[in-house]
């Protein structure tokens, strides 16, 4: 039997940049996946989910991409069909999950589904693929497969992680390094808002869209070649700034902003400066607000609060927007009184109970 363990992964910053070719820097949390896999003689595959209290079952002509809202099952299928695109054999085994990573809150569930079945998989059948091969065939698994377009950041943090550290990746090159996370006294608080994140693919597509629009306005009026915001600096923007329309102006701004501030806060965390690092998480979640318009009224003033608590040195909406979670990054002394005091205040505005998890740079997945 192989066991095998993955975690989550939030996003300290770097948020909105992976498609934009830029940096992020996530951290693998320490809410796992469990997942165990025996091998069985027939061609078949049987899964059980706890969290569902649900069991299923495939075989390999059962390897069909989803044609609209994909079912737990499809995420298992995903990574048989990219090992199967790659001329893997098919493996019958049974997989039991359970995991305390909460499904659907911007955490990753998904990601650490996907590593921690490729790596299961890989294993099982000695397939000898490094974390980064990993990660990149989990990536196909949900963008192929599943459907569902997203950066490589998810699944690179959930796969390559370690602890006590942030992973630091170049989205343009997927090479990636990974960054000292040393907390001293202070924690890093992750509150769920537990709105959902409704508006979010529309929104996402037309923030793409928006960053590709600008990145050839900019070129084209600075006769250069620019593949994407990367390749522009703040004061190209600046000079083009009457030329462009307004909302463009500012999303390339925010995007340019953003790639700057991973970076010095790559060189905080080398110095050990939190209260820098606390800064740009700061400036990040304005950028986010004001020029990039992806916050919402409930992240904003779970921001706003958490901020005001003395003890608190960085606070920011982390993953797409429009709901979902902010982090905290608070003195671990004061984070009883955050805690109420954020809840309190932010039942009374909306109505809603907010979720705390508490958090450290946890390591990536493991097979026992
Ligand atoms: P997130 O990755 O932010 O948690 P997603 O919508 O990307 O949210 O992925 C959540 C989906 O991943 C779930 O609806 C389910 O299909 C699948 N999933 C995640 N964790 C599990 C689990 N423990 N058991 C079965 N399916 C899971
Ligand atoms: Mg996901």
């Amino acid at each position: 039997m192989i066991r095998v363990c993955a975690p989550g992964r939030v996003n300290l910053i770097g948020e909105h940049t992976d498609y934009n070719q830029g940096f992020v820097l996530p951290v693998a949390i320490d809410l796992n996946l469990q997942l165990t896999l025996t091998r069985e003689d027939q061609l078949r595959v049987k899964v059980i989910a706890e969290n569902f209290k649900q069991e299923a079952s495939f075989g390999p002509e059962d390897l069909i991409p989803p044609r609209e809202n994909p079912c737990w099952l499809d995420y298992i299928k995903a990574v048989y069909w990219v090992l199967k695109e790659d001329g893997y054999p098919f493996i019958g085994s049974t997989i039991h999950i359970k995991s305390d990573i909460p499904l659907g809150a911007g955490l990753s569930s998904s990601a650490a589904l996907e590593v921690a079945m490729t790596l299961a998989l890989s294993t099982a059948g000695r397939f000898n693929h490094s974390l980064k091969e990993i990660a990149l065939i989990s990536h196909r698994a949900e963008n192929d497969f599943v459907g569902v377009k997203c950066g490589i950041m998810d699944q690179f943090a959930v796969a390559l992680a370690e602890s006590n550290h942030a992973l630091f990746i170049d989205c343009r090159n997927l090479d990636y390094r990974h960054v000292s996370f040393n907390l001293g006294d202070y924690k890093l608080v992750i509150v769920d808002s537990r709105v959902k994140r409704s508006l979010v693919t529309s929104a996402y597509n037309k923030r793409r869209e928006e960053c590709e629009t600008a990145v050839k306005r900019i070129g084209e009026l600075l006769n250069l070649e620019a593949e994407s915001l990367r390749d522009i600096s703040i004061s190209d923007l600046k000079n083009v700034q009457v030329q462009l329309p307004p909302h463009l102006y500012k999303r390339s701004r925010y995007v340019i902003e953003e790639n700057a501030r991973v970076i010095e806060s790559v060189n905080s965390l080398h110095e050990g400066n939190l209260d820098d690092f606390g800064y740009f998480m700061k400036r990040s979640h304005a950028g986010l607000r004001d020029l990039y318009d992806v916050s919402s009224p409930e992240l904003d003033f779970l921001v706003d609060q958490a901020s005001a608590v003395e003890g608190v040195i960085g606070a920011r909406m982390t993953g797409a927007g429009f709901g979902g979670s902010i982090i905290v990054l608070a003195r671990q002394d004061i984070i009883n009184k955050l805690k109420h005091t954020v809840s309190e205040s932010y039942e009374r505005e909306f109505g809603l109970m907010p979720v705390f998890y508490g958090t450290r740079a946890a390591e990536g997945a493991v097979v026992y």
